[in-house]
């Protein structure tokens, strides 16, 4: 079993400050799969001093030292995916095949990613008589969340190593065992003690003490607005770069002439994915008024095909991933219900032979208004409100009527037409009749989604700073 109760500090598994610890819990049938050492201040600084440290060392390597090391690490991500997946498939509850091809497939993939690009990335480059020169900011705290836990993780290490950045990774307490299987990976490519180190904890506990120290240039986090904002103010006084991917509430238009039979089931299926707990899922979808119960039809029909099960059985949708998000989840519902939005099917009832697990079924609301909380809330679970629009204007007004700007969704016959609609979107990403993203293109949000973009050379850009040297080209 994958220990969580150690912590990868200086190129040694330590033990932490003090001895207090958490369960790790599957959600599929409640039960304790492991513990997981809950970090201090004490625990903060050793692994900032081990970075600080090792920062000068690894800043000067080449490139092709940082690609030998980059490629390794694949590799080992690559070999031990089914592994990584598992741990997924537990600490959160991603049915088998989704934890081992998408979520443990994503290391692989931004490793792989950040590869190329490093290849040939220009860290030098002439404007005129000035030499630009692009170098790594320091010392980075990266903070993951538990819903693609893999992923997020893999966003920020891959680009910080290939940047030539040192850093303290703290994983989400929620769901830390992924982590620990990449730090046995970092060990094992025998990269430099303190380039990479991995502690746990929760929330502020320790997340204060790593955001807020004078020792730390950056922080990069992944999470709830909330943590975002309060992880902002307390980086403010030591002027650290703050990059944030926040939470979201994303918007589907479908056009009047747009492939409803596409369109309606891929809206649901995208919102259920990963049991709706994706910052971009697409959780409000927005039909003409004409074609409202031609849509709620095939929505309802979509929601009730998609198979509830535990995750070892391979279903398409397993438990909400925690017991304080499934508690929010089935408070939400209630409210939708209370607030006079129509359910069409789903609610908050357990489902017949998983009461054990956190499960809830796939929740489609209609005649949903824009007042409503389920409107303007982020649930992050299974459940899409259907809205009613009456001019592809009021359409793109009602998409915009959101605190969030992280994703769109338009659906259109022609690519035109849905590119018109993405065009006046205050989002950082749309995608156009159902296109996947890409993890070459910059991933991030608008508004109070974040402020940064991952993925690709945008994301190794994150990691970077920039260099006036005139006269020097
Ligand atoms: P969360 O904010 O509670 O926790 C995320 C991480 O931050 C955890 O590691 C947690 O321990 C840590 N944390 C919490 N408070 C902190 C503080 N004050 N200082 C330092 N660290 C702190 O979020 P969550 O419940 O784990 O994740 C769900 C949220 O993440 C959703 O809102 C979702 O939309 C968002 N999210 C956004 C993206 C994106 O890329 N935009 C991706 C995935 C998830």
């Amino acid at each position: 079993m994958v220990d969580a109760t150690r912590f990868y500090i200086d190129g040694r598994w330590v033990a932490p400050a003090d001895d207090a610890r958490a369960a790790v819990v599957d959600p599929a049938d409640r039960s304790v799969i492991g513990e997981v050492a809950l970090g201090g201040p004490a625990d903060a600084e050793a692994a900032i001093a081990a970075a600080r440290a090792a920062f000068p060392g690894w800043s000067a390597t080449t490139r092709e030292q940082r690609l030998e090391y980059l490629e390794a690490i694949n590799l080992a991500l690559i070999a031990r995916s089914d592994e990584i997946g598992n741990a997924i498939m537990r600490e959160m509850g991603a049915p088998r095949r989704l934890a081992r091809r998408a979520q443990a497939g994503s290391g692989p993939q931004h490793f792989g990613e950040v590869i190329r690009v490093l290849r040939d990335y220009p860290f030098e480059t002439p404007l005129g008589s000035t030499l630009l020169q692009r170098e790594a900011i320091g010392v980075c705290v990266l903070i993951t969340p538990w819903n693609w836990p893999m992923n997020q993780i893999a966003t920020k290490v891959a680009p910080a190593l290939a940047a030539g950045c040192t850093m303290v990774l703290k994983p989400s307490e929620l769901a830390p065992l992924d982590a620990v299987i990449l730090a046995e990976i970092i060990d094992s490519v025998g990269l430099p003690a303190g380039v990479f180190n991995l502690v746990h904890g929760s929330g502020a506990a320790i997340g204060d003490a790593l955001t807020g120290h004078p020792d730390v240039d950056m922080v990069s986090f992944t999470g709830s607005t909330r943590a975002g904002v309060a992880i902002a103010a307390n980086a403010a006084p030591t002027i650290k770069r703050v990059a944030l991917e926040l939470g979201g509430k994303s918007a589907c238009i479908v056009l009047p002439d747009a492939d409803f039979a596409k369109a309606i089931p891929a809206t649901v299926q995208g919102c259920m994915l990963n049991t709706g707990q994706s910052c971009n899922a697409p959780t409000r979808l927005m039909v003409p008024r004409a074609r409202l119960d031609d849509a709620c039809h095939l929505a309802k029909h979509a929601a009730e095909a998609i198979r509830l099960g535990m995750p070892i059985d391979d279903p398409d949708m397993g438990p909400v991933a925690n017991e304080a998000q499934y508690g929010r989840v089935i408070a939400m519902i209630d409210q939708a219900i209370s607030e006079g939005a129509t359910l069409l099917t789903g609610g908050s009832a357990p489902p017949a032979g998983l009461e054990r697990g956190l499960f809830v079924r796939p929740t489609v609301f209609c005649g949903v208004t824009p007042d409503m909380t389920i409107a303007r809330e982020e649930v992050f679970g299974p459940v899409l409100a259907i809205m009613a629009y009456d001019s592809v204007e009021e359409a793109v007004a009602l998409a915009n009527d959101s605190p969030y700007g992280l994703s769109g969704y338009v659906w259109a016959e022609t690519r035109d037409a849905a590119r018109a609609v993405a065009r006046q979107l205050r989002t950082g990403m749309v995608h156009l009749n159902g296109a996947p993203l890409d993890s070459a293109a910059p991933f991030g949000g608008y508004k109070m989604s974040g402020n940064g973009r991952e993925w690709g050379r945008f994301g190794l850009e994150e990691f970077l700073e920039i260099k006036s040297i005139y006269g020097g080209a």
